[in-house]
């Protein structure tokens, strides 16, 4: 495949498989020939450090050991055995124009190296929209990574799957589409791999507040959705959110470590990509705590 000269991830917290439930025409109309997934599957436990330091380390939280309070409080070693992505891309290609623009600036703190020459900013979803926007005007960047945490708040604060929730769905893909817009008045969008991906889900309001960190269906299901010339049109089949980490280094044509259960476990999802020559997507099931699917189903009929 032709690698791709930019790779844009939107990330959105909290957002889970809810995305399928929302009113979201950007999101609608920007993967209306892209792949698409409401089943990949979150890190487990289903926390935002857990699930974005998989993504933007490929490895998963059994190895990276990364939590909430680690990352806020204590920056990305500059020489941690398992590099980010941006110092992957930075090794490989020194001229790359990297970005990492976060609502939770937690995330560009604790698990971006800070010597990489990482354009960054951080503010609430909607200014941070269009700094994200005149950025990728400006600069045109080889990979751009963006968290909106709005929708997080909204889960926490009304629940997951709520009327509340799924309308801040609604306004963040607003703003998920004001970076797509950039991209295509940049003149870059032909060249670009776009990405959204949730970290984790929610539980919904249950009297006891809305929460996420657990293994149900709610929680660990997440939306990850591609759009760019080579994606394949259509659902993939299996996935986890560490797989990001991998579809990355793929798309701009960087060769991928060697798969590792002890380290790097970042797969390129099945469907994803036109390119036939990528290699089986192995289960990692007995890694994540995850039942592989096949055994989940027999369950189900075993019980009826
Ligand atoms: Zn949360």
């Amino acid at each position: 495949m032709k690698p791709y000269k930019h790779v844009i991830v939107m990330g959105i917290d909290g957002a889970g498989a809810f995305i399928k439930d929302a009113d979201t025409p950007h999101f609608d109309r920007i993967f209306a020939r892209g792949a698409v997934t409401y089943r990949a599957l979150a890190s487990n436990p289903t926390i935002s450090a857990e699930c974005w330091g998989s993504m933007l380390l490929g490895v998963g939280p059994e190895v990276h050991k990364l939590k909430n309070e680690i990352v806020s409080s204590t920056p990305y070693p500059v020489d941690a055995e398992f590099p980010s992505l941006f110092r992957r891309i930075r090794a490989a290609m020194p001229d790359a124009v990297l970005g990492s623009f976060c609502d939770w600036n937690s995330i560009t703190y604790g698990i971006v190296e800070g010597n990489l020459n990482v354009f960054h900013d951080t503010a609430r979803d909607s200014e941070l929209a269009p700094v994200i926007s005149a950025f990728v005007k400006d600069k045109k960047p080889t990979f751009l990574f963006c968290q909106y945490d709005s929708v997080d708040g909204a889960g926490h604060r009304f629940g997951y799957g709520t009327k509340e929730h799924l309308e801040r769905i609604h306004v963040v893909d607003g703003l998920v589409n004001d970076v797509y817009e950039a991209a295509e008045s940049a003149g870059i969008i032909d060249d670009t791999l776009f990405m959204v991906i949730a970290d984790h889900g929610g539980t919904p309001f249950n009297g006891a507040g809305a929460s996420h960190g657990g293994w149900t269906d709610a929680e660990k299901y997440v939306t990850f959705a591609a759009a760019g010339p080579g994606v394949r049109a259509g659902s993939i089949d299996d996935m986890n959110v560490r797989d990001l980490a991998a579809i990355v280094l793929y798309a701009l044509g960087l060769e991928l470590p060697a798969f590792d259960e002890d380290g790097w476990t970042s797969q390129i999802p099945e469907g994803l990509f036109e390119d036939v020559n990528i290699p089986a997507y192995k289960d990692i099931s007995h890694l994540t705590g995850a039942e592989p699917r096949r055994s989940r189903e027999q369950h189900t009929s075993e019980a009826l």
